[in-house]
């Protein structure tokens, strides 16, 4: 597998490049940096609880389709389910609120991870992944996260979607090895993607095609940081 398909989700997570933890798949590179980070916050008093790994180009096209259709919920920027614009462009702009672009995900790299704190989980709760879960139960775990990263001490780990870099929402929860995802992605190919989306059966194909450059602008290229 070269490197180009890596940064497309075309990897099996059954394959040598992954190791499974906790039910969820990550690259074997960023293994021995995790475990540290992993540790430093046991420490701390945290404990570092995965939410979501690797995510193949498959898991992330059915979730857009199925956002598309109406199967699956879609939200407005304030997190209000809304209606579907019958207006291809439109609908594909509204899902890109929310999800990324099969094939041009940072979850399909295996270096990024969604993240929360065991520890603050109440009994039985199921995490969400909220701005008001990072701002209410995680808010401790999130202001040490931010020392770390500030201070150089994250082995390698650092936050992405952050406030005034491309138009993809603040995430806090989603974390990224950068030093193996650059390595990656430095080979990352907009017309390979461009290729697979004309061959996939993909909601909006036409307004994906039509505006790739724009959407690589605002949506995919400021994250390769
Ligand atoms: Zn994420």
């Amino acid at each position: 597998m070269n490197f180009s398909e890596i940064c497309f989700g075309l990897r099996n997570p059954e394959s040598s490049d992954f190791v499974n933890v906790n039910g969820y798949f990550v690259d074997k590179e960023i293994l021995e940096d995790y475990d540290k980070l992993t540790k430093l916050l046991e420490r701390d008093g945290f404990r570092l609880q995965l939410e979501s790994a690797y995510r193949n180009f498959e898991r992330q096209l059915s979730i857009w389709n199925r956002k598309a259709s109406g199967q699956l919920k879609l939200l407005d920027a304030a997190g209000n389910p809304m209606e579907c614009p019958e207006d291809e462009e439109q609908l594909m702009y509204a899902i890109l609120t929310w999800s990324a672009l099969p094939g041009a995900s940072r979850h399909h790299l295996g270096t990024d991870l969604d993240v929360v704190d065991g520890k603050a989980c109440p009994e039985g709760y199921e995490v969400q992944l909220t701005p008001a879960e990072c701002d209410g139960m995680f808010l401790s775990f999130h202001q040490h996260l931010s020392e770390l990263i500030d201070g150089g001490e994250s082995f390698g780990f650092s936050r992405v979607f952050v406030p005034g870099r491309g138009k993809i929402q603040p995430e806090k929860w989603h974390i990224a090895h950068l030093p193996t995802s650059r390595k990656y992605l430095e080979n990352f190919s907009l017309e390979g993607l461009r290729r697979i989306y004309e061959k996939t059966e993909i909601a909006c194909k036409s307004a994906l095609l039509d505006n790739l450059e724009s959407l690589a602008r605002d949506y995919i290229y400021p994250y390769f940081i």
